[in-house]
C-alpha cells in the first residue's frame, strides 16, 4: 500500500488541513498516524515505529487502539501539541470505495474538556489576543470546561496586555495569522505553550446570542475571533458557553506579573507549585468550584469599597455562626462541580455516573439554603435567594436513574423500574422468562428425577438443559434435541426452551436500546438546564469561597480590616501569612506598621536574614487578603484601598530570557515608577545592588526622591547603603526603620523586631568579628570606615605587606562564602534554637519544593 492508494490520498488531503496538529486516523480499531506524525509520536508517545507499503517508499506508521486513546492525547496535549480526531463517519459496510473520513474535533491545551494535567480546582483557559494597531489590544479568555468567557481592551503597552494573559494563564493563544513575529516569540517565551490561529472575526449565528452584552465593536471583534476557533476545531453545539462578558482591568487592583510571582499569590517562585502560596495558604474550600473562584479572586483584587465590604461583611457574619458554618462545609462536601458537568453535558460526554452526582449535588440545595436562611442576616438572604435548587431537574433524576449506575451507558441496567412504561413491559417480559425457565428447572429435574439436573445459557448456544453422562440412562431424550457433548455431560434444547430464549433475549436488547435513548432524553432535558446550573454554580462558589475566608479567619486569628479615607496603614501585631503558619510552633514575631501622610516611605535597614523582606511582603499580602475580602492577619487593621501593587524583590532573573538581572530591577523600577500613583504600594527590596556601589546607590537614591517628591505612594525600600538613612534629614515624608538584632554571649541573635530609626552602621564590622576575622583586619575597617564617613571617595590602600595578607584573608573567606553564610545563620541563634533553626530552614526548602 503505497503513497498513491486512495486511502492515502484521502489521508493526505486531511492531513493538510490540520498541518499542525497530529492526525489521529482511525483504521477500523485503531487511530493510526504516517509520515512525521508517525516518527514523531513514536518518540513523544515510546510506541513502536511500523512501516506500510511495498519494498519500495514504504510508509512510516504506527497505531494506538482507540480504546486507550485518551491517555496518549492527554501526554501529547500536556506537552502542548494539537491532536485532530478523524473518524470514519459512515458505516464500512456501507461505504463504496474508501470509507468516509471526517475530522471531528481538534484537541488543543486550550480546548482541552477532562483528562490528565488538569487540575479540578484550576481554570483551562484559552485566550485571543487582537492588534488592533492603534497602540490597544483586545483579550478575550475562556474556559470550555466551564463555558465562561470574559473580553476586555488594554490600552497601551504590549506588557499591559500581557499582564491579562499572565493572570488567567492561559494555555493556549489564539492570533490573526499577521501577528508580529516578535511579539509570537515574547508569549513562547514567556511560557505560552500553544498559539493558534484564526483570521475570522465577523459575528455570526452559531455564537450572535453570547454577545448581546457586549457593546465595544473591538471586543466584539476580538471575541469572535475566539468563538470562531472554538466552533471550527470543537465541530459540536457548544450550549453550555455563556454570554460573553466585558471587563475593565480598571476596576481591579493592578498588579503585574512579577509582582504577582514575587509574592508568591498563586504559586510560589522557585517550585511553580500552589504549595506554600498565599492560594495555598487560604485554600479551605469544600468544592473545586469554589477553588477555582478563589483563586480568581485572588487574582483579581477588588479597588471598590462597597463591593470589598460586602464581602468582609458575609465573612463576618459567617465567623459569628460557628455551628451553621460547620453544617454548611459538610454539605458543600457532597457539592459536585456543576459548572463542569453543564460543560460536559453540553460536549455530549456525561455518562449515568455523572448524572446520579448531580442528583447529589442537587440534593444538597435545600439544606444548603435552610443553613443560610437560619442565620437571619440580610445579605445572607440574598445569597440563599439566589440558590436554585432546580426541583424539576432534581425530580427528573430522582425518578429516572437508579443509584449505582454501571459506568456505560451502552449496555443497560441504569434506568429505575416505573420511569418508562414501554422500558417496564420488557423487563417483564425477560424477568417472566427467566422465571419460567428457573420453573422449567425444577420440573424437569421432578419429571427425570435426576437432581444435578440445570439449564445454563452461554453466549454460543444459548439456553440449554445439562445431564451428567452418568444420569444419561434415566432420561428419555427424545423430548430433547442434542447440541453439544462436554467431557462428562450432555447439553440439550428443547423448542419451547428456544422459544422463550428468543423472547427474552428481544426483550433484553429492545431495552437496552431504549435505556440508551432515554438517557438521551434526560440529557436533552439537563441540558436545558444548564443556564440555571450555572447560575447556581456561581452561588455556590461565592459561599463556599466565604466560608473558606470565615474559616481561615477564625483558626488564624485575622482580623477584620477598616478601610481608611486618609491613606493610612495601622498594623498591630502584623504578620506574614505564610511564613507564620510554616514556622509552627516558632514564634513568629508579629510586627506593627504605621503610615499615613506624614510616612510616606519607609527605608528599612538590618542585616541580611533579619526580615526585611518578609515584612515587606507581609504588608503588599495582607493588603491583597484585605481587597479580597479576607480578613488579615493582624491584631488590629486600617488600610487604604490601594489601586496597583509593584513590587521589586527578590531574583526574578530567570524570568525574561537574555536579560541581566540589573536590567529587569530597573525594568521594573521603571514600571513601578511609570505607572504608579498616590494610591500605590510600591516594594522595592534593595534596588541598584546589581551594579557598582556609587553606581547603585546614587540610582537607589534618585528613585527613593522621585517617588518622595512626584509620585507619594506609599513605599517600603529595603537597603544595604546605610548612608541612604541620611535622606531622612531632607525628606521629610521619609522615616529610617530597622529590624533588629543583638548580640547575647558573642552571637549574634535576631529578633525579627521592626523599629524606628536606622540599623546600627557598623553593623557589617561586628558581625566580621563575631565570625574572629583577624583583629588588625577589623581595626583596618574601622579606620576605613571612619575615613568613607568623612567623606574620603577613597582610602588609600595601607602598605604591600600588609596588603597582601589582606588578601590572603579575603580570598578564603570568599572560598567559604556559602558555608560561612548558613553556618553563621545557625550560630547566630542562641544554642537552644539551633535545632529549630535548621529545622526550618528545612520546612522552608521543602515548601520550596
Ligand atoms: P532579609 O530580607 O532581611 O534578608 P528575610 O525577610 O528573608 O530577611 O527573613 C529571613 C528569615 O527570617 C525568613 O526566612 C524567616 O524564616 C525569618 N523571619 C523573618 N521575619 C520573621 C518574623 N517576624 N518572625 C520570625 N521569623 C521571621
Amino acid at each position: 500500500m503505497a503513497a498513491n492508494t486512495p486511502m492515502m490520498q484521502q489521508y493526505l488531503k486531511i492531513k493538510a488541513e490540520y498541518q499542525d496538529a497530529f492526525l489521529f486516523f482511525r483504521l477500523g480499531d485503531f487511530y493510526e498516524m504516517f509520515f512525521e506524525d508517525a516518527v514523531s509520536a513514536s518518540q513523544e508517545l515510546e510506541i513502536t515505529l511500523t512501516s506500510r507499503g511495498g519494498s519500495e517508499d514504504r510508509i512510516p506508521m504506527c497505531g494506538i487502539p482507540y480504546h486507550s486513546a485518551a491517555s496518549y492525547i492527554d501526554v501529547l496535549i500536556e506537552r502542548g501539541y494539537k491532536v485532530a480526531i478523524c473518524e470514519q463517519t459512515e458505516d464500512p459496510k456501507q461505504a463504496k470505495g474508501v470509507v468516509r473520513r471526517e475530522v471531528v474535533q481538534l484537541i488543543t491545551p486550550g480546548t482541552k474538556m477532562d483528562g490528565k494535567g488538569m487540575d479540578e480546582k484550576e481554570n483551562n483557559y484559552i485566550a485571543s489576543i487582537t492588534d488592533f494597531f492603534d497602540g490597544t489590544f483586545g483579550f478575550v479568555y475562556a474556559d470550555l470546561t466551564t463555558g465562561e468567557c470574559k473580553v476586555t481592551i488594554t490600552n497601551g503597552s504590549f506588557d499591559s496586555m500581557f499582564n491579562e494573559l499572565a493572570i488567567v494563564g492561559a494555555k493556549e493563544v489564539v492570533l490573526a495569522a499577521n501577528f508580529q513575529e516578535d511579539r509570537q516569540k515574547q508569549l513562547k517565551d514567556r511560557g505560552v505553550s500553544a498559539l493558534s490561529f484564526e483570521d475570522q472575526i465577523d459575528v455570526n449565528d452559531q455564537f450572535a446570542n453570547l454577545l448581546t452584552k457586549v457593546q465595544n465593536q473591538k471586543s466584539i471583534k476580538t471575541a469572535s475571533r475566539l468563538m470562531h476557533y472554538l466552533f471550527r476545531t470543537q465541530k459540536r453545539s457548544l450550549d453550555h458557553l455563556q454570554n460573553v462578558q466585558s471587563y475593565e482591568t480598571d476596576h481591579y487592583m493592578k498588579l503585574d506579573y512579577y509582582s504577582k510571582l514575587n509574592l508568591e499569590l498563586t504559586e510560589t517562585i522557585r517550585g511553580k507549585g500552589k504549595k506554600g502560596s498565599l492560594l495555598w495558604l487560604l485554600d479551605e474550600t469544600k468544592t473545586a468550584m469554589g477553588g477555582r473562584m478563589l483563586k480568581q479572586w485572588i487574582d483579581r483584587p477588588l479597588i471598590d469599597r462597597t463591593q470589598i465590604g460586602h464581602r468582609s461583611n458575609l465573612v463576618e457574619t459567617l465567623i459569628g455562626h460557628y455551628f451553621e458554618r460547620q453544617d454548611l462545609r459538610e454539605r458543600l462536601k457532597e457539592v459536585y462541580d456543576l459548572e463542569r458537568l453543564a460543560g460536559r453535558v453540553a460536549f455530549g460526554n456525561v455518562n449515568a455516573r455523572d448524572l446520579i452526582q448531580l442528583k447529589r449535588s442537587l440534593q444538597q440545595l435545600p439544606h444548603i439554603r435552610d443553613i443560610i436562611e437560619s442565620i437571619e442576616n440580610e445579605d445572607m438572604a440574598s445569597l440563599s435567594e439566589e440558590i436554585d435548587p432546580c426541583e424539576g431537574l432534581t425530580d427528573l433524576l430522582e425518578t429516572s436513574l437508579v443509584d449505582h449506575p454501571p459506568l456505560s451507558i451502552k449496555e443497560g441496567n441504569f434506568i429505575q423500574d416505573g420511569f418508562h412504561a414501554e422500558l417496564d413491559t420488557y423487563r417483564d417480559a425477560s424477568r417472566n422468562g427467566k422465571t419460567w425457565i428457573a420453573t422449567l428447572e425444577r420440573e424437569e429435574r421432578e419429571k427425570t428425577g435426576i437432581k444435578s439436573l440445570k439449564i445454563g445459557y452461554n453466549r454460543v448456544f444459548g439456553y440449554y438443559i445439562e445431564v451428567t453422562r452418568a444420569n444419561l440412562q434415566n432420561l428419555d431424550d427424545t423430548r430433547y434435541e442434542r447440541k453439544q457433548t462436554l467431557s462428562n455431560a450432555e447439553r440439550f434444547i428443547t423448542p419451547e426452551l428456544k422459544e422463550k430464549e428468543a423472547l427474552i433475549l428481544q426483550a433484553e436488547e429492545n431495552s437496552i436500546r431504549l435505556e440508551y435513548d432515554l438517557f438521551m432524553g434526560i440529557r436533552e432535558r439537563v441540558k436545558e438546564f444548564i443556564p440555571r446550573l450555572q447560575a447556581l454554580a456561581k452561588t455556590v462558589s461565592e459561599l463556599d469561597v466565604l466560608q473558606c475566608f470565615a474559616t481561615i479567619s477564625e483558626e488564624r486569628h485575622y482580623v477584620k480590616p477598616i478601610f481608611s479615607e486618609e491613606r493610612k496603614i495601622v498594623l498591630k501585631n502584623g504578620r506574614h501569612p505564610v511564613v507564620e503558619k510554616v514556622l509552627q510552633s516558632q514564634e513568629y514575631v508579629p510586627n506593627d506598621c504605621f503610615m499615613d501622610a506624614e510616612r510616606e516611605v519607609l527605608l528599612i535597614t538590618g542585616p541580611n536574614m533579619s526580615g526585611k523582606s518578609t515584612y515587606m511582603r507581609q504588608i503588599a499580602l495582607t493588603s491583597i487578603m484585605a481587597q479580597i475580602g479576607c480578613y488579615v492577619p493582624a491584631d488590629e487593621a486600617e488600610l487604604p484601598i490601594f489601586d496597583k501593587v509593584f513590587t521589586r524583590i527578590g531574583a526574578a532573573d530567570d524570568l525574561i530570557s537574555g536579560q541581566s538581572t540589573f536590567m529587569v530591577e530597573m525594568l521594573e523600577a521603571r514600571n513601578a515608577i511609570t505607572n504608579a500613583t498616590a494610591d500605590s504600594l510600591i516594594l522595592f527590596d534593595e534596588i541598584g545592588r546589581g551594579t557598582s556601589t556609587y553606581d547603585g546607590m546614587a540610582l537607589a537614591q534618585a528613585i527613593i526622591e522621585y517617588i518622595h517628591g512626584e509620585i507619594g505612594a506609599k513605599t517600603l525600600f529595603s537597603t544595604h547603603y546605610h548612608e541612604l538613612t541620611v535622606l531622612a534629614e531632607e525628606l521629610p515624608k521619609l522615616k529610617n526603620i530597622h529590624v533588629s538584632a543583638v548580640e547575647q554571649n558573642g552571637h549574634v541573635v535576631f529578633l525579627h523586631k521592626i523599629k524606628e530609626g536606622p540599623a546600627d552602621k557598623s553593623y557589617g564590622i561586628h558581625v566580621a568579628k563575631l565570625a574572629q576575622l583577624p583583629e588588625a583586619l577589623i581595626n583596618r575597617a574601622n579606620v576605613i570606615l571612619s575615613q568613607l564617613e568623612q567623606g574620603n571617595s577613597l582610602v588609600v590602600p595601607q602598605a604591600a605587606s600588609s596588603e597582601i595578607v589582606y588578601e590572603t584573608n579575603i580570598q578564603h573567606k570568599q572560598e567559604e562564602e556559602n558555608e560561612a553564610q548558613l553556618s553563621f545563620f545557625e550560630q547566630a541563634l542562641p544554642p537552644e534554637e539551633k535545632g529549630s533553626s535548621s529545622k526550618e530552614i528545612k520546612v522552608l526548602e521543602d515548601l520550596k519544593k
